[in-house]
């Protein structure tokens, strides 16, 4: 798909064509675990990457591609790998770009389970993480040395819904010669392309807003296709022979889509985290309507967030879309269609009131996940930090009082009508 088309027109056809052999114009699930080759020579170049095509849904099928396609076509990415789950691409895309031994510099506000993922998982393989302030140039500097291979970060961040400075990170990553990672899930290309602002990779978990509607697993590795993998002899797996396929060096071989297909080849090929060709179908059907779902999630965050910031019972409302808000410049520059649909607010009655307030929503699903089509809510000190100590949740920014809400695309006045009566009762 042109570059020229715009946004919503890539959503729906980016990566779509009718089906060749039976003329299907929605993207058919190709529900095979397998695909016969032509002949016994098809059969070797597939295998020797001289030839790309399907040879095991393992490591790439057709309704998958259609879902890379049309994401890569999103972000303004070269090309992309479609993942069982957010935290599975996550875990290729730092294969690829690790060695024992080594570590990478991260932002310290990230979402729960990437902070687990890296500082425990991550730690059988010898990786190890270093946390940064996001806002703090200097700190991010600070934790680099020579053994630093990456930068990542959100871009939109967990859990109170900031925007992050992606050039200004993007620019002291290039100065010592890293790749910036971008998990852009909270965002959505819609909102932000972190491509365009310096990102040489951007990573997503397809389970929330891209796919929408809280139903498929999923993830997807974005490859910017800029970075120099061959540079500074830092990144083996890209700039050098590799034995499992006669000693191809797959950054001189494939260029700028040389990672993307080095976490295919090499790590989704080997660690095995395959998306279901189902779940493909369902979050690339989920895409088509992005940009709709998208602005009215945004519209609808804000009148709610403007609605509670008038409530008596409602101490703070932190969302970035509010003019007064400390993060509403940043919001303006990367994101100025809205601020998301993710945000906290604080209850004047602390951490009973909470309780109360999440018991009593009606409308709302309580539960630990975001990007819904529906209206979801959280009270994280008497759930997901409930194990921490009141100064530990401060510091986490679940505080006693903080509630977070993930505004679905209902109708505003409904969204509006079940906070008022559950606040009533708080
Ligand atoms: C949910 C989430 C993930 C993890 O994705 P899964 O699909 O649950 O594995 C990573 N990053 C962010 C920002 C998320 O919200």
């Amino acid at each position: 798909m042109s570059d020229q088309k715009g946004f919503s027109t890539k959503a729906i056809h980016a990566g779509t064509a009718p089906d060749p052999t039976t003329g299907a114009r929605a993207t058919p699930i190709y529900q095979t675990t397998s695909f016969v080759f032509k002949d016994t020579d098809h059969a070797a170049a597939l295998f020797g990457l001289q030839e790309f095509g399907n040879i095991y849904t393992r490591i790439m099928n057709p309704t998958t591609a259609v879902l890379e396609e049309k994401v890569a076509a999103l972000e303004g990415g070269t090309a992309a790998l479609a993942t069982a789950s957010g935290h599975a691409a996550q875990l290729l895309v730092f294969h690829t770009i690790m060695q024992p031994g080594c570590n990478f510099v991260a932002a310290k506000r990230l979402y729960g389970g990437s902070i687990n993922q890296f500082g425990h998982a991550f730690k059988s393989f010898d990786w190890q993480v270093r946390w940064a302030d996001p806002a703090d140039m200097g700190d991010i500097e600070k934790q680099i040395d020579e053994k630093t291979r990456a930068i990542f970060i959100e871009s939109l961040a967990n859990p109170g819904g900031t925007f992050v400075d992606i050039a200004a990170i993007a620019e002291v990553a290039h100065k010592h010669g890293l790749p910036l990672i971008v998990d852009n899930t909270m965002a959505t290309p819609y909102l932000v392309r972190p491509i365009e602002h310096g990102a040489d990779i951007v990573v997503h978990s397809l389970t929330k807003f891209m796919g929408g509607h809280g139903n498929s697993m999923g993830g997807i590795i974005v490859d910017g296709g800029k970075f120099d993998w061959s540079k500074s002899g830092n990144y083996p797996m890209l700039s050098e022979p590799r034995p499992e396929y006669a000693g191809v060096v797959l950054h001189q071989a494939l260029g700028e889509i040389a990672f993307a297909i080095a976490a295919r080849v090499l790590g989704l090929r080997d660690f095995g985290p395959a998306i279901s060709p189902f779940n493909a179908f369902m979050i690339q059907t989920g895409i088509e309507t992005l940009p709709l779902r998208m602005q009215k999630h945004c519209d609808n965050a804000l009148e709610v967030a403007r609605w509670l910031k008038q409530h008596d019972k409602v101490s703070w409302v932190s969302y970035s879309a509010l003019p007064d808000d400390e993060n509403h410049a940043l919001q303006q520059k990367y994101s100025p269609k809205g601020g998301g649909a993710v945000f906290t607010f604080g209850l004047k009655g602390g951490f009973e009131a909470g309780k109360t307030f999440v018991e009593s929503l009606e409308m709302f699903s309580h539960l630990a996940n975001i990007g819904d089509t529906r209206s979801l809510v959280i009270h994280p000190a008497s759930t997901t930090h409930r194990q921490l100590s009141e100064e530990q949740q401060i510091a986490a920014g679940a505080g006693p009082d903080v509630v977070r809400l993930s505004i679905g695309i209902e109708d505003a006045s409904d969204i509006i009508a079940d906070l008022e009566q559950a606040l009533a009762k708080a």
